[in-house]
């Protein structure tokens, strides 16, 4: 049995007006997964979990099976896994962004979008004058980077992530709790080190904004996930774009397969992911294919994009991983890993529609006999508020128990 997973990020939506009311999945033409779904099971799972952000990787955890209460420790600690980077013992990883604040507004949390290069160059004179046993500094792309703080106390300091503050005044959202003031410090002390820099000097210079100081969130102890294959007792890749997505691939010690061209965007190597993982369904029982341009058209409002999306899924990866798979029998389940409602344009936690398609059932008249729909999958009424046992449905078995 072959089991594939297309994830669609944040594909789930809401009406929408600029869609005469429909939600994407609605005002898509998807003959594909129209067939498909028909023949298949629908429901709703909420993938996200009380007191946790919903983000991609706490929604891809659950999706792969893994309950994110127990699991997730933060978004800096995936980061650091998907770069290659190695915690030490008794570290705690946090992202350390650098943002342009201007009268003590948080002006821009990217500073300007900054070219790595010159993040990279700030980051190295952070870390030659602020780091020593207890932190250290490292390099990411543009102005996305990490911090490494020895201390478990630091684990439990509140921190806001910048693009959550953007326009509003910094004071209020600093560290505070465990770790607090020596966050707080530090990042006081970036700001001095940071604002007489050549390269933010070259950037005033140029009308750019400037990275003139270093602010922590998102941190966590390393990650410690048990294996997908011990859990499931199934061998699988991941094919994805987005960083996150292969540090929660490397976390599970799924295969992390590169496909040249694959963007994020409407624009990605749509044919080569289904190609690649036909490939690897040749050798393996379980291909998990992250498509991650949905997600970006929703956080940029953008209904044309979303559902041209969604309609390149349908047309190019389901009609290739149907027709390279005819013959054997395979599953598929098709899901978001949270919605991106194009009104919200940000995540959003409400229930989200999948479905599960089974070769051996084509065509015995017991399926869903609807679209793949926000409403349909509500209307069928099967739902899993813990999002991450439908991966025990989709599998057909239960995880091993001590994994
Ligand atoms: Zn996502």
């Amino acid at each position: 049995m072959k089991h594939v997973v297309v994830l669609m990020d944040g594909v789930a939506d809401r009406p929408f007006a600029g869609l005469d009311g429909k939600t994407p999945l609605e005002a898509a033409r998807t003959p594909n997964l129209d067939r498909l779904c028909a023949a298949g099971a629908l429901g709703t799972l909420r993938t996200g979990a009380p007191g946790l952000p919903m983000g991609s990787d706490v929604g891809n955890m659950s999706v792969l099976g893994y309950d994110p209460r127990q699991y997730y420790s933060g978004r800096a600690p995936f980061e650091a896994l998907a770069q290659g980077v190695k915690m030490d013992k008794g570290e705690i990883a946090f992202r350390a962004n650098l943002v342009h604040v201007a009268d003590g507004v948080m002006d821009d949390y990217s500073a300007g979008h900054m070219s790595t290069e010159d993040g990279r160059d700030l980051i190295k004179v952070l870390e030659k004058s602020l780091g020593g046993p207890k932190l250290r500094f490292v390099g990411g792309v543009q102005y996305r980077h990490l911090a490494m703080f020895k201390g478990s106390a630091f684990e439990g300091a509140k921190c806001t992530p910048p693009h959550d503050i953007t326009g509003k005044p910094i004071e209020e959202y600093l560290p505070k709790g465990g770790g607090g003031k020596e966050l707080r410090q530090i990042m006081e002390d970036s700001r001095l080190i940071l604002e007489g820099h050549e390269v933010n000097r070259e950037r005033r210079r140029a009308g750019k904004k400037t990275g003139n100081m270093v602010w922590f969130w998102g941190q966590g102890k390393a990650v410690a996930m048990p294996a997908f294959a011990a859990r499931w007792g199934l061998k699988g890749s991941v094919i994805t774009a987005v960083d996150l997505m292969r540090g929660l691939a490397k976390a599970t010690g799924l295969e992390v397969i590169e496909v040249p061209g694959a963007t994020g965007w409407i624009d990605s190597n749509f044919k080569g992911k289904a190609e690649a993982a036909l490939k690897a369904l040749a050798k393996k029982d379980f291909v998990y294919i992250h498509m991650e341009a949905t997600d970006e058209a929703g956080h940029k409002g953008d209904a044309a994009a979303k559902v041209r999306a969604i309609e390149l899924i349908d047309e190019v990866v389901v009609a290739a991983l149907e027709q390279g798979l005819r013959g054997q029998d395979w599953r598929m389940l098709v899901t978001p890993d949270h919605a991106t409602p194009l009104e919200a344009r940000t995540h959003t936690d409400e229930a989200v529609p999948y479905f599960i398609y089974d070769s051996r059932q084509n065509g015995d008249g017991a399926g869903a006999k609807a679209r793949y729909t926000e409403a349909t999958a509500r209307a069928a009424g099967k739902h899993f508020e813990n999002g991450w046992e439908l991966m025990a449905e989709f599998l057909q078995r239960q995880p091993a128990a001590k994994a």
